[in-house]
């Protein structure tokens, strides 16, 4: 699913982020940059050991929720990678939603430092997080389009979907920013 938002392209897939061709991809991380399952686990592994070394050497105190750090993409053809850290869902007030919306500007903002054109962000924090598909849609896909709209850039803007439900459920929200 696409759409446009002013100057940039908004693309919904269902995937593997590690296969995506844009000039960044977003991790879902934690905050010890420690590594672990999820899209964190598919991410080191297409990277390989180098990552893992680059991410400790760099960043050794790790990065706070709500934020994110860049680091290259080891074995992978993307340029980079931004590790952003979204928040555990614990009922929702906790800001929870500010943490989400500020680590994707984080990485947004990342894009425009690195010159990155294209970025792909996972669905960060709706796996072992817990924190609502809906929600997170909103969330995300809001912020993506208040920023490119800000900024005209990045030009293109994917979010890789692993699961049909979450595919659905972002869809449904894209779909509602057809009017704006
Ligand atoms: P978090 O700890 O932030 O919740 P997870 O990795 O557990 O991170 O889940 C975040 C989202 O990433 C989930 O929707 C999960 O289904 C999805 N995911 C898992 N593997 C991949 C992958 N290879 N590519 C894209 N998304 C993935």
């Amino acid at each position: 699913m696409l759409m446009q938002f002013g100057e940039s392209l908004v693309e919904l897939i269902q995937g593997d982020i590690t296969q995506v061709d844009t000039d960044a991809i977003v991790n879902a991380a934690n905050s010890q940059l420690a590594g672990g399952g999820g899209v964190d686990g598919a991410i080191h592994r297409a990277a390989g050991p180098n990552l893992m070394q680059e991410t400790k050497r760099l960043y050794p105190e790790g990065c706070p929720t709500g934020s994110a750090v860049a680091t290259r993409a080891g074995n992978m053809q993307m340029k980079y990678i931004f590790h952003a850290v979204g928040p555990i869902w614990r009922g929702g007030g906790q800001d929870e939603e500010g943490q989400l919306r500020s680590a994707c500007i984080r990485c947004l903002e990342l894009a425009l430092e690195h010159n990155c054109d294209s970025i792909a962000f996972p669905a960060i924090s709706t796996g072992v997080y817990r924190f609502p598909i809906d929600l997170a849609a909103q969330i995300l896909l809001r912020t993506i389009h208040q920023f490119v709209i800000e900024n005209q850039s990045p030009r293109r803007v994917v979010v890789v979907l692993f699961d049909e439900g979450s595919f659905g459920a972002f869809s449904q929200v894209l779909e509602s920013f057809a009017d704006s």
